[in-house]
């Protein structure tokens, strides 16, 4: 075992960035957040540098111990030349070269990934994945991204698009439009932003139903947390659209299953948030799609780092492709 390295990591997210400080042995150093709402780059990138200096020299470091930096970065992004070219909720941010730019102020070496890449990354040396060389990482939120792990390396492709799990088409005549452009996508059938608006559109001249009062009773206001609610408290419904949000979690993971026959299928936001009633109903649907040896080979758990799962996201692609460590 070489002895514990130590890199910084950035996670860009739409209203904050997380900055970590962490050994490669697991260890944060140092944590700090910045906030992203509205901000323009010229603002904002000359405050991620800093702060990653004051936090070196905060853990009694030097920038000669520390081995690099990860920047862990929304789509869409030219990933090659660490770029972030329209990240979805920061309006101003176009075409950012930000890995350059921190390489320059850091005069560390630097690199970049997809935040659900590094999801993964950061589970296999930090959460869920720890010792595991076979697993996949999925996000769920309010899209569905997915970081895939095989033989203890990391799925890019050719193009850095490997991975996307939320756009495998799981309906082929389906009406149900995704935001990538797609009908029938995966995240368009689970994707909290899609279950809202699917939910808005049905209820939207239904004022006096359980699920828009479980969301304070107006129906724009409709999200995953009010679904719960009123599928907890009975709502037929909401155990119908539950249901068929269960079998397409169902359909998608079987065909992960079946693809890669990981160890571990490590679930997102929506699986810790929500709890059994969430992956219960997945188990059940389960032998539909998959053979039941590699389902039985397969352990469907919650991502262990869940809401400090930015801190490490970027460390965890420096310790990745900069100290060359793998799963
Ligand atoms: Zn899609």
């Amino acid at each position: 075992m070489a002895d514990s390295e130590i890199v910084v990591g950035y996670d860009i997210g739409g209203t904050k960035i997380g900055i970590g400080l962490a050994s490669s042995d697991g260890k944060i150093l140092g944590r700090r957040r910045i906030k992203n709402k509205d901000t323009h780059p010229e603002d904002v990138l000359p405050q991620l540098a800093q702060c990653g200096l004051d936090m070196v020299k905060e853990a009694s470091l030097k920038r000669k111990d520390i081995k690099g930096f990860g920047i862990s970065a929304p789509g869409p992004s030219d990933i090659a030349n660490g770029v972030l070219t329209a990240p979805p909720n920061n309006q101003y941010w176009r075409n950012v070269p930000i890995q350059k730019y921190l390489e320059e102020k850091l005069q560390l070496p630097g690199c970049f990934e997809n935040d659900a890449n590094c999801g993964a990354l950061a589970e296999g040396f930090f959460g869920a994945g720890r010792g595991i060389s076979d697993f996949i990482y999925m996000t769920m939120s309010t899209g569905i991204g997915g970081g895939i792990v095989t033989g203890g390396t990391l799925v890019r492709g050719v193009g850095f698009y490997g991975g996307e799990i939320g756009h495998t088409v799981l309906e082929a005549n389906s009406t149900r439009k995704c935001g990538c452009g797609l009908y029938g996508c995966y995240e368009s059938f689970c994707g909290g932003r899609s279950i809202a608006l699917f939910l808005q559109e049905k209820l939207k001249d239904r004022p006096d139903h359980k699920i828009v009062e479980c969301a304070g009773g107006k129906v724009e206001d409709i999200d995953m947390l009010a679904l719960e609610k009123a599928y907890r408290a009975g709502d037929a419904f909401a155990a119908e659209v539950w249901d068929e949000m269960s079998m397409r979690n169902a359909q998608a993971m079987g065909i992960l299953i079946n693809t890669f026959n990981p160890k571990r299928l490590i679930l997102g936001t929506l699986a810790w948030a929500i709890g059994d009633i969430y992956t219960d109903p997945i188990r059940k649907y389960l032998p539909r799609f998959c053979w039941t040896e590699t389902r039985e080979q397969c352990e469907l758990t919650a991502s262990e780092l869940r809401r400090d799962i930015g801190y490490y996201a970027g460390a965890a692609a420096a310790i990745y492709f900069l100290l060359g460590r793998r799963m």
